[in-house]
């Protein structure tokens, strides 16, 4: 079922909830991929009822031709959809009607990584999600760990605004080879689209190197080189962060993460995976 208006979410959800039915929610921006359809089928498996929401959120856009080339697609996502509950399809007035003016911001994990080189994209995420876990009053929200920091800071917003929610981690879904599935890869030409999987090496062998005992900071700076070399113009950071905090960490001693960002084609990419 297609639902567009909040009112509609909640009065379809309270029919649910009289019923006795766990909700589960899987908030995506569309273009969807194997990478999402695996978050609706842990969904499916974990919740009686399972909402997919799609929007393309301008808050969290920090930049404006990112934000024109996003793909869309409803009608083949809605498609690919068949067998959940309800595709929730605000439009931006319905998300933020006349005169919106909240936002919500998670200090430090928020402001490091993405934060830095996306300003206002956390913020805008965090709003948006905030939002929908209202709308929705799911009991469980799932989320990818491709976009690791995403997942640490609606963990974190959760805990500290006490929210009603579970969150729960899926594993990154891959192409055959390696590269992390993203609604993105698809404007990669097939020359970038085959160096790109450089992202998913660089960061294998950079941690096979750290759990050798490399020094983090030679680790990182030839992954930084490897990246450039394979064709990523530009390399916005790799990093060896606490897994929870996304503090920078120097030697092993608690689960820590890499996560990499960096551009091929003029598509900024990013990755990260467990050490
Ligand atoms: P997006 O539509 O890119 O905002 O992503 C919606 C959700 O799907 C987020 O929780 C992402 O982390 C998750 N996701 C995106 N790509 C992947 C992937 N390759 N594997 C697993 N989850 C993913």
């Amino acid at each position: 079922m297609i639902v567009r208006t909040v009112a509609d979410l909640r009065a379809l959800v309270a029919g649910w909830k009289a019923d006795g039915a766990t909700v589960g929610l899987v908030p995506t921006m569309g273009a969807l991929h194997e990478g999402h359809l695996s978050l609706v089928d842990r969904a499916r498996a974990d919740c009686g009822r399972v909402i997919v929401s799609i929007f393309v959120n301008p808050k969290q856009f920090n930049n404006p031709e990112d934000l024109e080339k996003y793909p869309r697609d409803e009608a083949r996502d809605v498609a690919l959809l068949d067998g959940v509950d309800a595709v929730f399809l605000p439009t931006v007035e319905e998300m933020y009607p006349a005169g919106f003016a909240s936002s919500l911001h998670v200090d430090r994990l928020g402001d490091r990584l993405e934060g830095t080189h996306r300003p206002g994209h956390f913020d805008g995420m965090a709003t948006v999600v905030l939002k929908l876990f209202t709308m929705s009053q799911a009991d469980v929200a799932f989320f990818g760990e491709k976009d690791w920091q995403q997942l640490q800071i609606v963990r974190r917003f959760v805990t500290d605004l006490n929210l009603p929610i579970r969150i729960e981690g899926c594993p990154t879904m891959r192409e055959a080879d390696g590269l992390a599935m993203s609604s993105r890869n698809r404007r990669l030409g097939t020359g970038a689209r085959a160096e790109a999987v450089a992202m998913h090496e660089a960061l294998q062998h950079a941690a096979r190197a750290v759990r050798q005992g490399g020094e983090a900071a030679t680790v990182l700076h030839n992954a930084t080189q490897a990246l450039r070399a394979a064709g990523f113009a530009s390399v916005d950071y790799v990093e060896l962060c606490d897994a929870e905090t996304l503090e920078p960490v120097g030697t092993l001693s608690r689960p820590a993460r890499l996560l990499a960002a960096a551009s091929i084609d003029g598509v900024r990419l990013i990755d990260n995976i467990a050490v």
